[in-house]
């Protein structure tokens, strides 16, 4: 049997499977080494992945929620140097597969208190498997900024104070490019993360974001300003002809189709018309779900001024829409990007909002909770309760916030602070759009009734990422957007035959870890992980993985002490409904939210709180307790 090496270069490791030591075992797919690096004392020592976890969650969010579980002391304040940040790649990263060289971070969250995991594209994860790790565990916190530097088997922290703190992202990317390898892979903060900024994200190759749940910040509490990587071993795959010959027919039948190739063409613009079509895209702090400017920030207003593409490591389908007006150049800005900064924000001038995306991705802002913070300071502008000096619509005032909060200067010291806190402090809590204390995204539930549950249930916080019902309900039409009859079920199960995307399916997905943009199903996974396990995976188990992978993190927010699963109260109650567009008069109703969170809750096999029963645990193989 030949054995395969991604890229073709002499390998070090390999892998026999089911053997936890991994000493002197080849091994397939993973490494079999984590880094553990405790920045307080300066100490790093590699042991060896647990592959039993492995087996259990696969990779990606499975084993770093199993990581998590297992390294964050229970309750600890998230902000404290005992919580850990954890860097995670999938089997698949390294290889060839499309869309799964993707990166996923962890801890617990600044912002929300529970599990945050968040991933990012570009080429870190794979210079990570050549490195030799399939995870690092970050602890402590330094006594002065630092640099973690990772060549191969050498780990060492460059001092940082003098030359990056401060830094912006691209910057500081390029400084290091020239100061450590040219090949030099980082993911880092900007001056956002250093300022202990909430919502301040991570970034790698420029434009990729670890954006939501703080994970900058918490690179910031540790005085870590960026981990740089760099690695010259390879991936092992086993058998390298029948591997190769799979992923050719996959990559042909599954990945290059129409219904994966728009990511190409338009990527997530594309979503502006039909989310504003069905009056479900926030506009002027969620005061409307229809934003008459919309034409002048959709994808055929972006593609006009595009001037490329780009994509992650190996990624045959290269989402990334490069855009350049106004002298801005920069990738996106995706949807989620357009939706809260853009229409939310009542901007629709295509070149401020380029501006506005691009500030944001220099100071290390999440872009999501940027935009929700500053519609939610014009709101409270507009209405008198306070003066923000922003107002809605484009503006000096506009562009210049997320520099002014990423430095905590003027008005951005108050903004600082996120949506909830800062309505609070005004006495408007009733407008602040959030969930569990994570700014909501771009999808308004009073006409897409499926979302109300998505957010409500989802493991972050407000989060469009672990249920998508907004492809029934929205872009398909395969379910009446307007009732919660059935939804519980398919923000569990999801419906993959038309890319909406549930619970379940999303955690294995995601501990691929395949990018939401490859519309893959249970069977094509199925198809792919007997690679990795030199086995057959029934489209069954697949799903039971997700389950299981979604019930452990249920366990760990409520170790931690998760809040109660709900919404901001405009969104379900009667008053709450639109008077004007397309969802005018749609109304969830308090009565149907939570008669239809206890129909999910029993669905899940779950208690009248939300939590897992012992019967439930034991049937889907979880492996950790209450
Ligand atoms: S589809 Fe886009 S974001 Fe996803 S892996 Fe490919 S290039 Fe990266």
């Amino acid at each position: 049997m030949t054995r395969g090496v991604f890229p073709q270069q002499p390998s070090s490791w390999g892998r026999a499977c089911g053997d936890p030591t991994t000493k002197g075992v080849v091994l397939d797919f993973y490494q079999g080494k984590v880094l553990r690096v405790d920045l307080g004392s300066g100490k790093a020592e590699a042991e060896p992945l647990n592959l039993e976890w492995a087996e259990r969650y696969f990779g990606g969010k499975g084993l770093l929620l199993r990581y998590l579980w297992e390294e964050v002391p229970p309750k600890v304040d998230p902000w404290s140097p005992e919580n850990p940040v954890i860097l995670m790649t999938g089997p698949f990263a390294g290889t060839n597969v499309s869309t799964a060289s993707r990166l996923v971070v962890g801890a617990k969250s600044p912002i929300t208190g529970i599990l945050d995991d968040s991933y990012a594209g570009g080429s870190f994860a794979p210079e990570m498997k050549f490195a030799g790790y399939d995870a690092i565990i970050i602890t402590g916190k330094a006594a002065e900024p630092v640099v973690l530097w990772i060549k191969d088997d050498k780990v060492e922290l460059l001092a940082a104070a003098a030359k990056y703190w401060g830094l912006k992202t691209s910057d500081l990317e390029e400084a290091l490019r020239d100061d450590l390898d040219e090949e030099v892979k980082v993911l880092s903060i900007g001056p956002a993360g250093e300022n202990l900024i909430p919502w301040a994200c991570l970034s790698t190759d420029q434009f990729h974001k670890a954006g939501r749940g703080g994970h900058g910040a918490l690179f910031g509490a540790k005085n870590l300003k960026a981990v740089a990587i760099r690695g010259t071993g390879s991936v092992s795959v086993g058998d390298a002809r029948a591997f190769l010959a799979d992923m050719r027919r996959i990559h042909k039948e599954y990945v290059l189709t129409p219904f994966n190739l728009w990511a190409n063409e338009e990527g997530t613009p594309i979503l502006v018309d039909p989310v504003n079509g069905a009056g479900v895209l926030p506009t002027r702090n969620w005061s409307a779900g229809w934003f008459a400017g919309a034409a002048a920030i959709n994808s055929e207003a972006l593609l006009k001024v595009k001037v490329g593409n780009r994509a992650c490591y190996q990624c045959a389908i290269g989402c990334r829409q490069v855009h350049e007006a106004g002298g801005v150049r920069g990738e996106g800005p995706e949807y989620e990007t357009i939706a809260l900064c853009g229409a939310n924000c009542g901007v629709d001038d295509l070149e401020a909002l380029l501006r506005f995306n691009r500030e944001c991705d220099e100071w290390g802002l999440d872009t999501i909770s940027c935009g929700a913070v500053v519609a939610l300071a014009m709101d409270m502008t507009e209405r008198g309760v306070a003066d923000f000096g922003l107002r809605f619509g484009p503006s000096a005032a506009y562009l210049a916030a997320p520099g002014l909060i990423a430095r905590r200067e003027g008005i951005g010291a108050e903004l600082a602070v996120g949506a909830r806190a800062l309505a609070a402090r005004y006495g408007v809590p009733e407008l602040a759009m959030e969930v569990k204390n994570l700014e909501l995204p771009g999808y308004d539930p009073r006409g897409a009734f499926g979302m109300s549950i998505a957010y409500a249930t989802s493991d972050r916080g407000g989060c469009h990422m672990r249920a998508y019902p907004i492809a029934d309900e929205v872009l398909e039409g395969t379910r009446p957007p307007d009732t919660l009859e059935g939804k519980a079920a398919q923000i569990i199960r999801g419906n993959v035959d038309n890319g909406f995307i549930g619970q379940n399916f999303s955690s294995i997905k995601f501990s691929g870890i395949f990018c939401d943009f490859w519309a893959v199903t249970p069977g094509q996974l199925a198809q792919m992980f007997k690679h990795v396990w030199k086995r057959e995976f029934s489209e069954d188990e697949i799903m039971l993985m997700g389950e299981r992978i979604w019930n452990l993190g249920r366990l760990f927010n409520l170790r931690e002490g998760v809040e109660p699963d709900a919404l901001p109260r405009k969104l379900y109650a009667e008053e709450g409904a639109f008077p004007e567009g397309p969802s005018a008069g749609k109304a969830i109703g308090e009565e149907a939210f939570w008669a239809a969170l206890r129909e999910y809750y029993e669905l899940r096999g779950w208690d009248e709180r939300g939590v897992p029963t012992e019967a439930k645990l034991a049937e889907l193989g979880v492996d950790v307790r209450l």
